[in-house]
């Protein structure tokens, strides 16, 4: 919790002084209720999630008749975590199944579009199932950027997974194929595929993402569809989740670089309007900076 705070530091300075400031201030008016919602929505909450957790906390400060500045910190602090979802604190177990008695893997897509930290947080994903004991095969199944396989690779030396390649400009869907192959040969407990980030069209997307899972579930059962959402680009970030949950059945969101924004509220948004959980968050470029997404201390680590 320490470290998702100081990680948060910039989504706190939003929240934690603009907006405890403000409903610390005893009776608000009209204009500080603006203030408020002003603060929710430059963090990145949205229209319809900031004016919900406002009548909340308008309904709420009033029916407690909340004085000091200690209780509104915690009226706001459970209107938030009450509107999270609390199905991200199971995160990403992966555990594999037993199909007509023989082991089988527990298969994990990563999808997104390029540059969100797809690749980055299937090598950290890797590290935290090896560090629980697993084993685990990587599929460096964007081939479309040339340099995702050897940062794949990359990543699979350092935390202890095999990786499976194709040749350059190799089909995806092969590779993905090969990688879970090898997990099934090897008895390994988990493959995470790391599928192209190719948003050039959504036929285009739909083809390939879908491809990959097709072939993919010849020979298993596809556990998790994770979407990468790079947590600086707000807005955008909503959108590409928009259209990768109307091409495939997205399990889970993963939102990267939550340690370099002030935009931490984009969490809410994605809940309410895909109603699909954040299962795991990623707060830096090293292997260890990707954690459970767990509401309560999230709330905490933004109010400050
Ligand atoms: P991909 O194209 O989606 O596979 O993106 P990469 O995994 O190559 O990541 C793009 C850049 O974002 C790299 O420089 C990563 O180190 C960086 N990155 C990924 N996740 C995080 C994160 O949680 N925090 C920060 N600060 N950087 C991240």
């Amino acid at each position: 919790l320490e470290r998702l705070r100081g990680r948060l530091s910039k989504s706190r300075s939003m929240f934690g002084q603009s907006l405890l400031g403000l409903l610390g201030a005893g009776d608000l008016d009209e204009d500080s209720w603006q203030d408020v919602e002003d603060s929710l929505l430059i963090a990145d909450l949205g229209a319809a999630t900031t004016t919900q957790i406002v009548e909340r906390l308008r309904d709420e400060l009033s029916r407690r008749a909340v004085r000091t500045p200690a209780e509104a910190r915690e009226v706001l602090r459970e209107v938030l975590t009450a509107s999270l979802s609390t199905d991200g604190i199971r995160a990403v177990r992966a555990l594999p199944h037993e199909v007509d008695g023989q082991k089988q893997p527990a298969v994990v897509l990563v999808a997104g579009v390029n540059g969100t930290g797809k690749t980055t947080t299937t090598g950290k994903l890797a590290r935290v199932l090896v560090s629980q004991g697993s084993t685990v095969v990587l599929g460096a199944a964007d081939t479309f950027r040339a340099a995702a396989a050897d940062q794949l690779q990359t990543w699979g030396e350092r935390v202890g997974a095999s990786v499976v390649r194709g040749k350059e400009a190799a089909d995806p869907a092969a590779v993905a194929f090969d990688a879970v192959k090898r997990g099934i040969d090897e008895g390994a407990d988990a493959v995470l595929i790391d599928t192209a980030g190719r948003l050039h069209t959504k036929t285009g997307l739909m083809d390939e993402l879908g491809k990959v899972k097709r072939v993919v579930e010849k020979q298993a059962k596809v556990d998790e569809v994770l979407l990468v959402l790079d947590a600086t680009t707000g807005q955008n970030g909503l959108a590409q989740a928009r259209v990768f949950s109307e091409v495939i059945d997205v399990t889970g969101i993963v939102l990267t670089k939550l340690d370099g924004t002030a935009k931490g509220g984009i969490v809410f948004q994605v809940q309410k309007e895909l109603g699909v959980p954040v299962k795991l968050v990623g707060l830096g470029e090293g292997p260890d900076d990707l954690a459970p997404f767990e509401p309560g201390a999230f709330v905490d680590a933004l109010l400050g």
